[in-house]
């Protein structure tokens, strides 16, 4: 234990580690640096001399929420034309300090051209944001989901045939992104033809073998019973969207080792008849996905526009989930499962000792009550304390 590194400890109410263990009460986490050192009984806590105490004995401690889709777009609400770049990086990191005091500690940025300048700056420490994973821009078919007319914020590269696949993933790999995201069918922007694939098995495949290879994961878009089953047997990490999906579809997903992260925020927001109509689908196919054993990650695809603020807001997308999955396992979406499927060996997604010290605090039992996860009252992010409202401790 390396005394040179602050401590703190932080007093929960009722700690629910991620762990799968029942929630305990009245615990004491020790941190050291960015880190968590030990956890345990209150009463064995022994002297804090000298050491910073975080009294959250009033909340119930979890682990960061976890937003595994969102655009930093940094449009600002109600844009038509969009601003230059550095007025929306700007607004991008607005946005994303917004997220980090929302309580997301980690979120994965499925393309926008901005994201890896918030993550890189945010790796110096210069940024309150959230920890980032980007994909930087899509690869797509020749018929792929973003190239009718896009507006700047947005852009995306057409492969064509394996070895164009390869190569595309190479080139993001040595660009620096975190996950490669690939366009496999058409839509949503269509909401009546969004279920077109757009590459072929093969390309899928190659996409996949070329970056985990690299050590990369793939997040494939994907609508559609077609697009997805050719997900699947390609081998990507997870599907976003994933909704239209036949019955037999969904015990192939089911049977796989991938993901779906059903972005259901960004439809459910939208009040046209066209999304709302989407919305229905893709509670039908969760509703089915889920009966067939589907793993399940929750992603809003928040752009940052009116309907899709960036901030508490993201943690609806967890109260959606549970209209068809059991409270708890919608939480685990947005917590600790979200961090299983981000990938082996994480870091982050539970309270234990060595893991980072990314943590939230929230009044009440968020599994009785998802909505309190929308009124977030403590962060910490690496140690580093984000927010702690006046009289969070109090029970
Ligand atoms: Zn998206």
């Amino acid at each position: 234990m390396s005394e040179s590194r602050a401590h703190t400890v932080v007093l929960a109410g009722h700690l629910l580690d991620g762990t799968g263990a029942p929630p305990q009460p009245d615990v004491a986490l020790r941190i050291a640096g960015e880190r968590i050192e030990c956890c345990g009984p209150v009463a064995e806590l022994g002297s804090t001399r000298g050491i910073d105490v975080i009294d959250l004995r009033g909340l119930w401690v979890l682990p960061g929420l976890i937003d595994s889709h969102i655009h930093f777009w940094g449009l600002s609400p109600g844009e038509v034309t969009p601003a230059d770049f550095q007025s929306r990086l700007e607004t991008a990191r607005q946005q994303a300090r917004n997220l980090l005091h929302a309580g997301f500690t980690t979120v994965r940025d499925l393309g926008s051209p901005i994201a890896p300048c918030l993550r890189d700056a945010n790796a110096t420490g210069a940024l309150e944001t959230p920890r980032i994973l980007a994909a930087q821009v899509g690869l797509t078919g020749a018929r792929g989901p973003w190239l009718i007319p896009q507006p700047t914020w947005w852009e995306a590269r057409v492969l064509r045939g394996v070895a164009s696949a390869r190569e595309e993933v190479q080139r993001l790999h040595d660009e620096g992104v975190d996950v490669v995201k690939i366009g496999a069918s058409t839509g949503p922007r269509a909401e009546g033809f969004g279920d077109i694939p757009t590459l072929t098995v093969d390309e899928i495949r190659a996409v996949c073998d070329a970056a985990h290879g690299l050590g990369l994961p793939v997040a494939a878009h994907a609508i559609g019973s077609e697009a997805v089953r050719r997900c699947v047997i390609g081998g990507v990490d997870t599907i976003e969207h994933g909704y239209r999906l036949s019955d037999e579809v969904c015990e192939l997903v089911a049977a796989s080792d991938a993901w779906i992260v059903p972005t259901l925020r960004t439809r459910a927001a939208r009040p046209t008849p066209e999304a709302q109509a989407t919305s229905r689908e893709q509670m039908d196919t969760l509703r089915r996905g889920a009966a067939a054993g589907i793993r399940y990650a929750a992603g809003t695809d928040s752009v940052g526009d009116e309907h899709t603020l960036h901030g508490s807001g993201n943690a609806v997308e967890i109260e959606l989930m549970s209209r068809v999955l059991s409270p708890s396992n919608a939480l685990a979406a947005g917590t600790w499962d979200a961090v299983r499927m981000l990938g082996p060996d994480s870091e982050l997604g539970t309270l234990e000792a060595g893991k980072f010290a990314d943590l939230i605090g929230v009044r009440g039992d968020p599994r009785r009550d998802l909505s309190v996860l929308q009124r977030v009252e403590f962060v910490m992010r690496s140690g580093r304390l984000v927010r702690h409202d006046a009289g969070a401790g109090d029970r």
